[in-house]
């Protein structure tokens, strides 16, 4: 990009000021906070510009008074919509952030059309599909983030469990956003390890697990509201990769065509994000059983989708 780029974030609030914060202390881009709650967006962003005299950056943080303003951004981030609370799946969201979604859907189009858009919103995957039917813009301008930081949990409790740098474990977390996310254990290596090497089928279960509920499980401990340190990182990955055209592999949420044999679903899948977003979908090989849970991650995201649909006929 040739121009200072420039982040539009809809939603003010603990995942999105969270962002902006990074992208100010990484000197990413201009960053200008929208959100419907009178003057939060205002006041994150007068927070955050008065911890540049100590950090330096050259980062300018603005808050815009209504949608209009995000026509120069380069890159939108959609971190608006109410989050879980105790006992709730990110799919009982649905409802109530679609509306959102929707909402801002008509304002990107009026205004921020060319822009490329990282949804963030639960529930994740659906909310994407939801946001490219509303735009109908080209469907690899509008991510999903959710799999690079599912991904980044399960590197985490595989690096605790064998007693490594995280640094040393790869891996990919595929498919949904939610219960039948698939960490993709033929793909998780400690440096060029394949992990059933060093830890057993009991202990890759167990972590599995916890990586599944590790959204809920910071839930349940705040009893306020879900993580967002860990989420507003992953979106700032994102960001650097499509600023500096990066092309690194990342998993997202990213509409099939055909890809994996499942066609017109947004789902977690290994991509290459580059300046216009999603350049192109890497197929992997899966074993068996991991084929089975894509598929079934699938059912479950068409079902959605279908949903989503049906409810758009009616408005
Ligand atoms: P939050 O309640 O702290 O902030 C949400 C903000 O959105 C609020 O300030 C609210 O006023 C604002 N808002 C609502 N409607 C709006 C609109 N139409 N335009 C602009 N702003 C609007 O919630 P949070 O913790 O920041 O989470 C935000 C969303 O991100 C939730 O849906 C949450 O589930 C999701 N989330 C997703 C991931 C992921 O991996 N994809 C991770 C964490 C959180």
């Amino acid at each position: 990009m040739n121009i200072k780029p420039c982040i539009g974030i809809i939603g003010a609030g603990r995942v999105g000021s969270e962002t902006a914060n990074k992208i100010l202390q990484n000197r990413l881009a201009d960053c200008i906070l929208f959100d419907t709650s009178t003057g939060l967006a205002q006041a994150r962003a007068l927070d955050l510009s008065h911890s540049v005299p100590i950090s330096n950056s050259p980062v300018k943080i603005s808050a815009a008074d209504s949608y209009s303003a995000l026509k120069k951004c380069n890159i939108i981030v959609i971190t608006a919509g109410l989050p879980r609370k105790e006992g709730m799946s990110r799919d009982d969201l649905f409802n109530v952030n679609l509306e959102i979604v929707k909402e801002i859907g008509i304002q990107i189009n009026r205004h921020a059309a060319d822009a490329v858009v990282i949804v963030v919103t639960n529930p994740l995957d659906t909310m994407s599909y939801a946001l490219w039917r509303f735009t109908g813009l080209p469907p690899g301008q509008i991510i999903g983030m959710a799999g690079e930081l599912d991904s980044s949990r399960f590197r985490y409790y595989v690096s605790v469990a064998a007693d490594v740098d995280p640094g040393n474990v790869d891996t990919m977390v595929l498919g949904s956003h939610g219960d039948l996310m698939i960490p993709l254990i033929s793909h998780t290596y400690i440096r060029s390890l394949p992990v059933r090497s060093i830890l057993s089928e009991d202990t890759i279960h167990s972590i599995s697990e916890q990586t599944r509920n590790a959204g809920g499980e910071i839930v349940k401990l705040s009893g306020n509201g879900s993580g967002y340190y860990a989420a507003a990182s992953c979106i700032v990955e994102m960001i650097d990769c499509i600023i500096n055209d990066k092309k690194k592999i990342l998993c997202c949420s990213v509409k099939t065509s055909g890809d994996y044999g499942l066609d017109k679903v947004y789902i977690g899948l290994p991509v290459v994000i580059g300046k216009n977003g999603v350049e192109k979908i890497i197929q992997l090989k899966l074993p068996e059983e991991e084929s089975i849970m894509l598929r079934n991650a699938a059912q479950h995201l068409i079902a959605m989708q279908v949903k989503t649909d049906k409810l758009l006929e009616h408005t």
